[in-house]
């Protein structure tokens, strides 16, 4: 099959969001045999968060695969954050929570880095950031791998979709962090309203705030997740990069390429156009969505997957919510690194 192929299926004016998800899976040609082990990747939403893929549409990939005789599972990763993803058991809470259970998807629901997030191997990557990416077990453990994901704005990179599913999605704790190291905290006083929320998120104890003193950030020990700048209510924090702001970008792909290197042939892409919020759903809350939903792609190359549905959300949307972030970065990069 050729990589650059895109099945497109844009709703129409009283076209259900199913009947699009059905219309491209009806393209999709499947490198899976009957038996074979496939790991839906999916993001299933922080506990709190209201903006998460409904999993209806990972049922329907699922039954898709079953009518095929292929052995479907669902599966996440452990993260860096504070809240109902950080270990594995919280996970499988949160993940039943939104509707992410055996029982209404009618197959497994794993961790793809085990309970406790130890259980990963090193991949080579060759790369000028990373040498080897640490991550998740799952990818020798199935056969191949359905990437679901969900099409949204994000801090800091700006989007998230299929580059970002196989990279940060697929990554151990360690690798994540590894990405993130650069990005750090910086306050604007005038903004801060003392609230301590950045203080309550942090996963590592680097925000501390004394009673009516304004928030302090260690950032010796800030792991750059970037919880409390998405969290504030005032937008009172910024990020500020240790290095070229680019770099996170480029570590993000780095870690998507060694993954593509590894499931190349064995994945096919889906991603949901559909409530488009600013921010990840790693965020708690009901965020406004900032434009109408499209519909689903389907592709056989995440790159491709995501400039086409970069083109059909609109450059310009990104640009809107997250200006100072260089997500082409990710294009260009991906490019001179042959991704
Ligand atoms: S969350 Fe924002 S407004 Fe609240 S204390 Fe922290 S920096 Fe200030
Ligand atoms: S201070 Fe650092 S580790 Fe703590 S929430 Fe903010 S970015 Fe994350």
């Amino acid at each position: 099959m050729k990589e650059s192929y895109i099945f497109r299926s844009c709703l129409s004016s009283n076209g259900s969001r199913l009947n699009s998800l059905k219309s491209v899976l009806s393209e999709l040609r499947l490198p899976f045999s009957p038996g074979d082990r496939i790991g839906i990747k999916l993001h299933w939403g922080e506990m709190g968060n209201k903006n998460y893929l409904p999993p209806i549409y990972a049922k329907e990939i699922i039954g898709w695969l079953k009518a095929k005789e292929i052995k479907p599972f669902v599966f996440d990763t452990t993260v860096l954050y504070s809240g109902g993803r950080r270990e594995g058991r919280q996970s499988l809470i949160t993940a039943a929570k939104h509707n992410y259970s055996e029982e209404y998807l009618g197959c497994r629901v794993t961790i793809g880095d085990g309970l406790d997030g130890k259980d990963v191997i090193d991949l080579p990557a060759g790369y000028k950031h990373f040498e080897k990416v640490q991550i998740g077990k799952v990818i020798k453990q199935a056969d191949g791998f359905v990437i679901l994901s969900h099409f949204k704005g994000h801090m800091e990179t700006g989007f998230g979709a299929a580059i970002k599913n196989i990279s940060m999605g697929f990554a151990s704790r360690a690798q994540k962090q590894r990405m993130h190291a650069d990005a750090k905290p910086s306050l604007n006083k005038k903004k801060c309203i003392l609230c301590g929320e950045c203080v309550k998120v942090c996963p590592v104890g680097a925000a501390a705030m004394e009673d009516k003193e304004y928030p302090v950030y260690d950032l010796s020990k800030c792991i750059g997740c970037a919880q409390c700048i998405a969290m504030c209510p005032e937008m009172a924090l910024k990020i500020i990069w240790d290095t070229d702001v680019r770099v996170f970008q480029e570590k993000l792909v780095e870690t998507a390429a060694a993954v593509w290197k590894s499931i190349q042939g064995r994945a096919v892409f889906v991603t949901a156009l559909l409530n488009i919020v600013k921010d990840c759903d790693c965020l708690p809350g009901n965020h406004k969505t900032v434009v109408e939903d499209k519909g689903f792609i389907g592709a056989y190359h995440p790159v491709i997957a995501d400039k086409e549905a970069i083109e059909i959300v609109g450059a310009d949307v990104i640009d809107s919510i997250h200006k100072d972030i260089p997500w082409r970065r990710q294009f260009t990069y991906a490019q001179e690194i042959g991704f």
